[in-house]
């Protein structure tokens, strides 16, 4: 129970308006885009960085936990709050502060939606290049926490390549500067250790950003193929070409007849798999990749070839990608999205053992992903009424995420740990691995008091919400996945 000598303070700090405290309302803050809940103690919305600062300060003062946030979009957890937690929204804080149009360098605020930046950024002929399939909603802030990825981040890379410099608010309230505003700097890279650590060492208050220019020649294909086999050895044979197309998406059955009905992309209906390939950059290598990229889609049987001539054409054909996880909702009320990476010559058979899990657990599973990186997402559609169908769907999870590890893979490709994946982590790493990771919270001053209870194994049971008991949880898994 949040202290209301607290409560009183942060009213103090941010206006009552701005503090949710004891009413209904604070459950629309229980939960992200995974399937974990958890109510908050409190939730607080403040105007600034400033104010933001004064809230951190009076939390620690009082030994309350805090837990930031973004829009929510999270897929592991990262914001569901634990430990009768202050939530600590970061959405009104959500300005473009500075464009540095001559060295391409933008200061935003860490509430700014994605694509808010790009659209700033969009009149200097500029562009800021993470976009994820979430980017009209998830936030820059949450970007950096969860070093988000994108399907244009197969050629340019993921956040951490993008992202100068953060100011942060530590657990006592103060406030430092890690990395900086140019693309030099020197000294440890704390900036790096900062990115990835999903709310658990302080909150992103300021971000300096590396903004790309937009390329000369762009060329947008859609390939259909009649097996999803065909469709992975595409994506092996286009990289193994030597070429680093700007995306390479995949979408399979099951994801087409999701998304047919809701954009009508009027996809071959004999089509088992699509891959969308977009290259850009001087006009003749376009022209000369893109010839190449038809050869090795017609060599691996693909039925079909479109183009998208224009850049309406072109926002259509990304529409159906970037929407398709919502278009699931045609197929079934809930969907756990499964988030492992594979070496990309290791797609087709991950892919064949994905598709065995799910039949042999009587699951459906969409897999739109980003084929190129090897980063998959399979789907798992189910209905959350139904308790033993979730057991059936945890089970399916942690099998798909150990086929990935059997693989050769990782654990996440970039939808963080947060409390979904916390338990797999001795898969990956050992004891000393995780304690080395862990000595970061202290030496940032959080210790357990920011976002309590994420990332390393014990802290929360995944699918508790639903009933998984952590008993259950351990007795999940043929391959004998355990929870700590
Ligand atoms: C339909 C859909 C598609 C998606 N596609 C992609 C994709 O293509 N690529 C991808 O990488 N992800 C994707 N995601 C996942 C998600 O959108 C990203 O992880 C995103 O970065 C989360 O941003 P958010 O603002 O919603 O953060 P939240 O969900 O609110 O928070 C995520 C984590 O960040 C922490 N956090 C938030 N703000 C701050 C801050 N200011 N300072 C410190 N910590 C903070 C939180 O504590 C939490 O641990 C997708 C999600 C959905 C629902």
């Amino acid at each position: 129970m949040i202290d209301e000598k607290l409560i009183e303070r942060l009213r103090d700090i941010v206006g009552e308006e701005y503090v949710i405290w004891g009413s209904d309302d604070l459950l629309l803050y229980e939960y992200d885009g995974s399937i974990d809940r958890s109510p908050p103690g409190a939730v607080v919305l403040p105007g600034s960085a400033e104010e933001l600062a004064a809230c951190v300060k009076a939390a620690h003062e009082h030994d309350a936990n805090v837990v930031p946030r973004g829009a929510g979009t999270g897929l592991s957890g990262g914001a569901v709050p634990l430990h009768d937690s202050v939530v600590l929204p970061v959405t009104r804080l959500n300005r473009v502060l500075e464009v540095d149009v001559e060295n391409r360098v933008a200061i935003v605020e860490p509430g700014l939606v994605n694509i808010e930046l790009s659209e700033a950024v969009a009149q200097y002929g500029l562009y800021y290049a993470p976009d994820p399939s979430s980017q009209r909603a998830c936030t820059i802030g949450g970007n950096v926490a969860e070093n988000a990825g994108g399907p244009h981040c197969l050629a340019l890379g993921v956040t951490t390549n993008h992202v100068l410099g953060v100011e942060v608010v530590l657990a006592d309230g103060e406030k430092v500067w890690l990395g900086g505003t140019s693309r030099d700097t020197f000294g440890f890279d704390l900036r790096g250790a900062f990115i990835g650590s999903e709310g658990t060492l302080g909150i992103v208050t300021k971000v300096a950003v590396r903004l790309m220019r937009k390329p000369e020649a762009v060329l947008t294909m859609l390939a259909a193929f009649r097996s999803l086999d065909d469709a992975s050895q595409s994506v092996s044979d286009i990289i193994g070409a030597g070429m680093v197309p700007s995306a390479i998406e995949m979408m399979d059955r099951v994801t087409i007849d999701a998304c047919e009905p809701v954009y009508h992309p009027g996809y071959p209906d004999d089509a088992e798999a699509v891959l969308i390939v977009e290259l850009d950059g001087l006009r003749e290598t376009v022209d000369e990749h893109g010839q190449r990229v038809r050869e090795i889609c017609r060599a691996n049987n693909s039925s079909e070839i479109r183009e998208a001539e224009d850049d309406e054409k072109r926002a259509e054909l990304w529409a159906t990608r970037k929407g398709a996880i919502g278009a699931f909702g045609t197929i079934a009320p809930n969907y756990y999205l499964v988030d492992g990476v594979v070496p990309r010559t290791k797609l087709r058979d991950v892919m064949r053992q994905v598709r065995e899990i799910g039949e042999e657990l009587g699951l459906t599973i969409g897999n739109v992903f980003h084929a190129g990186d090897g980063n998959l997402h399979p789907c798992i559609l189910f209905d959350g009424r139904d308790r033993a169908q979730v057991r059936r769907v945890i089970e399916c999870g942690e099998r798909i995420l150990e086929a990935c590890i059997n693989a050769g893979g990782a654990l996440s490709g970039e939808h963080g740990i947060g409390i979904e994946k916390q338990a797999y982590m001795p898969l990956v790493f050992t004891e000393a691995d995780m304690a080395a990771m862990a000595m970061l919270r202290p030496a940032f001053g959080a210790g357990e008091r920011f976002n309590p209870g994420k990332v390393f194994p014990g802290g929360a049971v995944h699918g508790s919400a639903y009933g998984i008991s952590e008993e259950a949880f351990r007795a999940t898994g043929p391959g004998g996945l355990q929870a700590v």
